[in-house]
């Protein structure tokens, strides 16, 4: 009898220690009916986190050593749709609730004109600067870097599947690019790939090209006989020294556009596809970037571990769901949990 005694209270003491403990931060890209959660639902949201007291703080205000006390969570977006200005622009002034929007500043248009001649992305299109500012001077909305073009590349020699324009239309520009080329795609092998910031990357000897399709032709013959595939006298894989010179160049480019148009030097990142190594992660150190955004999802601690923050992220969440994660996030114990088993 004494042992359970003994167990509930070290349960409530372990409990008491650890709730409220926590730093939640949330990850968004649209609020509609297909993606994240849709519109009514982040309103309550919104309401519900005002009615509550809660504070939110941006990237920017952490960077500057904002103290974050038990009331206080972050909301964050990334890429830069159209969407966060039409939609949930209005709601965040209505509830004066703080976000911060990591962008793809390549992406991001200069009017209406260009916009609407924009088919690359015509199904979800992105901001103007115009919007960015107007939401920047808001006050309520801090601009962040997401690289310029949110591309993947090849990472090793290890084949995964073979271009189709019908398959792989989406993505035309960032293989046209891996592949030097425009024309005489189909056919062509992809290899594994990640967030072109995350780690050397497999680069292509583009002299080599046809000559591996020739080669790759026969893969699903290669493939039945279950034999070892090896692509890599076809590349190499980039040296440390190149990466790091093209991380420099890519957080580069997307500060400068930030800087260009708003006015600062944004230093917080948020990895694409949250893919990321050590590697990256020392490389972004030593260029100046101080918070490094994640898709890792669980608690951050109050005393912010800024070189990996952890962001939950939704899909087509309602307020109840919402409650959970935010129970969770906020209490540093149960959120590891939920951590290891999600
Ligand atoms: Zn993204």
């Amino acid at each position: 009898m004494i042992e359970i005694v003994c167990i509930v209270v070290v349960a409530i003491v372990l409990y008491a220690v650890f709730n409220q403990n926590g730093f939640p931060v949330f990850l968004f890209h649209k609020i509609d009916d297909q993606s994240d959660t849709n519109e009514l639902e982040f309103e309550a949201i919104l309401k519900h986190l005002q009615e509550k007291q809660f504070k939110t703080v941006t990237a920017r205000e952490i960077e500057n050593g904002v103290k974050i006390d038990k009331k206080c969570i972050m909301l964050t977006f990334d890429d830069g749709y159209l969407n966060n200005y039409q939609k949930v622009f209005p709601l965040i002034k209505k509830y004066q609730t703080k976000i911060t929007l990591f962008i793809n500043s390549d992406y991001i248009l200069e009017n209406e004109e260009v916009r609407a001649a924009d088919t690359m992305h015509s199904h979800y299109p992105f901001l103007l600067w115009s919007e960015i500012q107007e939401m920047q001077e808001s006050g309520l909305v801090d601009i962040q870097l997401h690289t310029g073009k949110h591309y993947f590349h090849f990472v090793s020699s290890e084949i995964k599947e073979v271009f189709t324009h019908e398959e792989n239309l989406q993505d035309l520009k960032n293989y046209q690019e891996l592949y030097g080329r425009e024309e005489a795609l189909e056919g062509l092998p992809i290899f594994r790939k990640r967030g072109a910031t995350s780690q050397p990357g497999f680069i292509l000897d583009l002299n080599k090209l046809d000559a591996l399709k020739t080669r790759i032709s026969k893969y699903s013959e290669l493939k039945l006989a279950n034999k070892a595939l090896d692509f890599l006298e076809y590349g190499r894989i980039e040296t440390i020294k190149e990466f790091k010179k093209r991380i420099v160049q890519t957080v580069s480019d997307n500060q400068l556009a930030i800087n260009h148009y708003l006015g600062y030097n944004a230093k917080n990142f948020a990895w694409p596809w949250g893919h990321f190594t050590k590697n990256s992660v020392e490389v972004m150190g030593s260029i100046g970037i101080k918070g490094l955004y994640t898709c890792i999802k669980g608690p951050n601690r109050r005393k912010v571990d800024l070189r990996c923050i952890r962001r939950d992220s939704f899909r087509q969440a309602s307020l109840k769901r919402f409650k959970w994660k935010l129970y969770l996030c906020r209490n540093t114990i149960l959120g590891k949990i939920y951590e290891w088993v999600s």
